[in-house]
């Protein structure tokens, strides 16, 4: 059963093994200290050496962030042009930064910053999040007494946003025209890791690339996928990753548990949720429903395929057949579905009232919102989409859409491993209609063609036994298992 006693006793294990820090107010943000109340106990335990390099990520943070000395230093000759002065060959103080820019849907952006927090805690940078979008109306300050946002005044602020393939600092740019070398090092540099990226620029971890860009004071990344999975092929890093994280499938979900605190106005949005249409249920299923055909909406072949899928991997009951009220179980089935639209829980509600299931089991579907358009950057709308990925990802189950990063977070944070329905191909439901993923962690969907060492084109997913093609795209994204 899924019954969650939600009570306000002190919760078990408040601090999720470690991972949090207790230093925080509660009040300020209650998500913190209080998620542990709405979920089962965690099989998934942080490894020590995660917990001391978040304790002592934290006290860096706080020694370079904001308003510290070490900031102004780091900025002061920091300026957009191209000018000499900004090859710097000696040091600008004792930090070095990434700094992290809001691109794309939520769920593309938590999968980013949760891979430039990874990759900030293996080369000793300091995380700063780009501000200029709503990211400070959806979650709370993850490191305590200091700030994560990149103040509204830095020097670079009003460049950022026409940063591109083309830009003289973008990395992949400044390696095709041998712009950059161990006498040429920029003061900032921009990484561009997104779905049109060339090699050159998403193989940025290799070792003799990272011998030049840990010297380069300030980094600005715009990235669209989760990139995890390629730090691995970094032996330096590869070293430490296998001591931070002994179980590799859970990497998102431990640092997405330790940075993504919702604000108390989007936990205010998932507790009612989740008081008012989970809690009392004995089996919660979450089903996230995301259309990407040019035309998206209501598809006859995308319903078929969500309960093909989830009668024949016995998700959900079946109906009686003849129209018999057979068994007496009464069990009951919560089923939160999400969705921009909102008829594929409607019709899912009608099936189970119209007709008995033949367990006797009762079904009950709820779906918060049915937005029907993306509308990023539009607060409430974030807020939702939010509180969503986060209802999501309590449910005792999950289904979730193919090649979708709101999926990917909602199963990941949740500690599940999902049913993937897979993308319809010339609007017909998929046969099989999903298949159940073998690990939690997210797929890193425009994966590079190369290793390291090679410059022969290679399949990533044959090098080590811990990463393999995704299961819901054919051929293409690794992920870890
Ligand atoms: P992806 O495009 O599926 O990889 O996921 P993203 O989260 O990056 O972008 C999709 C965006 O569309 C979300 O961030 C929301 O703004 C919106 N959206 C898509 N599906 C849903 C949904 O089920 N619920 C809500 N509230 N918003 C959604």
């Amino acid at each position: 059963g899924a019954t969650v006693n939600v009570d306000l006793k002190e919760p078990k294990d408040k601090l999720l093994g470690g991972l949090l820090t207790a230093d925080f107010d509660e009040d300020s943000c209650l998500s913190r200290y209080q998620s542990s109340l709405y979920r089962k106990s965690s099989p998934y335990k942080p490894s020590e050496y995660l917990v001391s390099k978040l304790r002592s990520y934290e006290m860096v943070h706080k020694r370079c962030g904001p308003g510290t000395h070490a900031y102004k230093e780091a900025t002061k000759n920091l300026h957009g042009h191209d000018d000499n002065k900004n090859y710097a060959n000696k040091t600008v103080g004792e930090c070095k930064y990434i700094v992290w820019v809001a691109v794309y849907g939520l769920g593309n952006r938590m999968l980013t910053l949760a891979s430039v927090f990874l990759y900030a805690l293996l080369t000793d940078r300091v995380v700063l999040v780009d501000q200029s979008k709503d990211t400070s109306d959806l979650f709370c300050e993850p490191f305590p007494g200091t700030s994560w946002l990149l103040p509204r005044d830095f020097p670079l602020t009003r460049q950022i946003d026409g940063y591109n393939k083309e830009y003289l600092r973008c990395y992949g740019t400044m390696l095709n025209n041998h712009a950059i070398n161990s006498t040429l090092i920029p003061q900032h540099m921009y990484l561009h890791i997104l779905h049109d990226s060339r090699d050159e620029d998403k193989m940025f971890f290799c070792p003799k690339d990272q011998a030049l860009i840990d010297k380069v004071p300030w980094l600005i990344v715009k990235a669209n996928v989760y990139f995890v999975p390629s730090l691995w092929f970094n032996p330096s890093f590869r070293t430490e990753l296998v001591k931070l994280f002994p179980q590799k499938e859970t990497v998102f979900y431990h640092l997405a548990r330790y940075l993504f605190h919702p604000t108390n106005q989007v936990w205010g949005m998932v507790t009612r949720s989740y008081d008012a249409y989970l809690s009392r249920a004995d089996q919660t299923l979450g089903i996230q429903v995301r259309v990407f055909s040019r035309r998206a909406g209501y598809f006859r072949h995308v319903m078929d395929q969500i309960v093909a899928c989830t009668q024949r991997e016995r998700l959900l009951p079946e109906l009686a057949t003849p129209l018999t009220n057979a068994s007496r179980s009464k069990k009951l089935n919560a089923v939160l579905v999400t969705s921009l639209y909102p008829e594929y829980s409607n019709n899912l509600k009608d099936m189970y009232w119209e007709r008995p299931t033949s367990t006797g089991d009762v079904v009950q579907v709820y779906q918060p919102s049915g937005e029907r358009f993306q509308q990023t950057d539009k607060k409430l709308h974030d807020q939702k989409a939010l509180a969503e990925m986060y209802l999501l990802s309590l449910t005792d189950n999950i289904v979730t859409s193919a090649g979708s990063t709101f999926g990917y977070v909602a199963h990941s944070l949740g500690g599940l491993k999902p049913w993937l329905l897979y993308r319809p191909v010339r609007g017909r439901t998929p046969d099989p209609p999903c298949v159940r993923a073998v690990s939690m962690e997210p797929c890193y969907l425009t994966s590079p063609s190369h290793g390291c060492e090679t410059r022969k084109r290679i399949d990533l997913a044959t090098i080590f036994p811990f990463v393999r093609h995704c299961e819901d795209l054919w051929h293409e994204g690794v992920k870890l298992f």
